[in-house]
């Protein structure tokens, strides 16, 4: 079977990375009998430097086009002083609306063979946590009505949370499902002892709660979320959250694993054509030097593999063999924690050989 994949190599360590996911996406291909074929797509950084902008049309036709995009990273210094409108960050968020992608999915699990790596106490760390949070990511905050006024203190700026229960609903669907999937729960996060958007978000997520009567359901308060996911991760499997808490809780949570360069994400709305992509940045810093650690990006492809292709054994296959790697003690630097450290190619090319 043929699976269209835009590729979306972007800024800084971004070609480095999704060059060594599409090793991993070729290997898969040829042991289960799989086409992936891909098509370039110039965004970011990169377009800006071509094109004067960081999201061309046809970029975007090519994603629309795809059956999934893979996206490396985007932006660096050299763009950092650009107007809002034109920094490459918008090339994510113009694909985001433009496929419809509502929803951020999450995964921060402590590998076994990282857990020095974790800033978590040891005996916190020993319990282990494999947790994933749901974002939701139109909505919200960060999209709702904002400006400026003159008020009688001064200058003064508000923004403002809306969210309706069909946009509730519909994030809410993602991470119950998730949770069936897992045979796990979900615990809801927000802040209904304050904000009226949370009480709506709380009374939608216990009706939705109804529908799935195999999948037990919390609410949680998100200033004890905070302080619960570094006092016991273990206790959380599927949580589910509005666009700013999420922001916020996800980077809480990847940090509790210890390690950035390995930690995978997936934006996905209705159909099965999704946005995958590492949560680090372009991490201008190491790009060009091999160094940069491409785990991040082939849990990406895995999710990819798996919530886009319906591909569970390839994805499977895909996470033993990081499994594999790690447990054999290799490491590029920013998991060696001051030890041996190998190139990022010869990671990549340690992998192959476990698949
Ligand atoms: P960053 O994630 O790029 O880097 C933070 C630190 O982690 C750096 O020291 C970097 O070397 C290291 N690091 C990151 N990924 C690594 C990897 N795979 N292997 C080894 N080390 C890794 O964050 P930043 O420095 O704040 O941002 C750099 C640029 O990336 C900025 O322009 C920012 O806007 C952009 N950014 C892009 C995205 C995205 O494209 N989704 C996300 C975040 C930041």
């Amino acid at each position: 079977m043929t699976h269209r994949i835009a590729l979306v190599r972007g800024d800084g360590i971004g070609p480095e990375i999704v060059d060594a996911a599409c090793q991993v996406l070729d290997r898969i291909g040829g042991e289960y009998g799989h086409t992936f074929e891909y098509a370039n797509v110039i965004a970011g950084g990169a377009a800006i430097d071509l094109f004067g902008e960081p999201l061309p049309k046809q970029a975007l036709e090519k994603c629309l086009d795809s059956d999934s995009v893979l996206l490396g990273a985007v932006g660096g210094p050299r763009w950092d002083t650009l107007p809002g409108h034109l920094r490459p960050e918008r090339a994510l968020l113009g694909i985001r609306k433009g496929l419809g992608l509502y929803a951020n999915i999450r995964p921060a699990k402590l590998m076994e063979d990282l857990k020095d790596a974790s800033p978590l106490r040891r005996e916190t760390a020993d319990r282990g946590f494999d947790l994933v949070i749901v974002r939701e990511l139109t909505g919200g905050l960060y999209f709702g009505k904002s400006g400026r006024y003159q008020s009688e203190d001064g200058e003064t700026a508000f923004d403002t949370e809306t969210y309706s229960v069909k946009e509730v609903r519909r994030i809410g669907k993602v991470a119950f499902d998730l949770a069936r999937l897992r045979h796990g729960h979900v615990t809801s996060i927000d802040k209904a002892n304050v904000m009226e958007s949370s009480r709506l978000w709380r009374e939608t997520i216990h009706a939705l709660a109804k529908e799935y009567p195999d999948v037990p359901c919390r609410d949680m308060l998100v200033d004890n979320a905070a302080m619960q996911l570094v006092q016991n991760p273990a206790q959380f499997d599927v949580i589910v959250t509005s666009n700013l808490f999420g922001d916020i809780l996800s980077d809480e949570a990847s940090q509790l694993t210890g390690s950035i360069g390995m930690l995978p994400s997936a934006s996905l709305g209705e159909g099965t054509r999704g946005m995958y992509e590492p949560i680090h940045g372009s991490a201008p810093d190491i790009a060009g030097q091999d160094a940069a650690n491409p785990l991040a990006t082939i849990l990406s492809v895995s999710m990819m593999l798996r919530l886009s292709f319906g591909l569970e054994k390839e994805a499977a296959a895909v996470e033993e063999a990081v499994d594999a790697v790690l447990k054999d003690g290799l490491r590029t630097r920013d998991i060696a924690r001051g030890g041996a450290f190998i190139k990022g190619s010869e990671m990549t090319r340690a992998l192959l050989e476990k698949l």
